[in-house]
């Protein structure tokens, strides 16, 4: 249904032979919400909600889209479509210890993630 690709933790890590099953399964878990990255032909990174690029040097001037942060800490969403993302991560392992922390790594939802909440929304207009 959806043509966004859920994000696998070798897309977004270097991960090699000496990494142990479990932390990788457990990268997996962090980032099966999140949608694999796109780019374009410049290899920038492209908005999954209005498919504009992420450049927060055009947008200082008007131009294009960035990352803005959003109330929360740690989430952030287009400029130009409000499309939800995290910039912040606290990855834990399946026990709850800390696994890696990544900063300024802006991750979009899945749209089956951010859909979730638009339906909420929908369900309360409706009332
Ligand atoms: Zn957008």
């Amino acid at each position: 249904m959806s043509e966004h690709k859920q994000l696998k933790a070798s897309v977004l890590f270097n991960i090699g032979a000496d990494t142990s099953q479990s932390i990788i399964e457990d990268l997996d878990a962090y980032c099966s919400v999140f949608a694999e990255p796109k780019k374009d032909a410049e290899s920038r990174s492209v908005c999954i909600g209005c498919g504009q690029a992420f450049d927060g040097f055009r947008s200082m001037f008007g131009l294009g889209v960035a990352q803005e942060w959003g109330m929360a800490h740690g989430e952030a969403f287009c400029s130009g479509c409000g499309y939800p993302s995290r910039g912040i991560h606290y990855i834990k392992d399946r026990d709850g210890e800390d696994l890696l922390t990544l900063r300024n790594v802006y991750l979009q939802y899945l749209p089956d993630e951010s859909r979730k909440s638009h339906e909420a929304d929908r369900a309360k207009e409706a009332l």
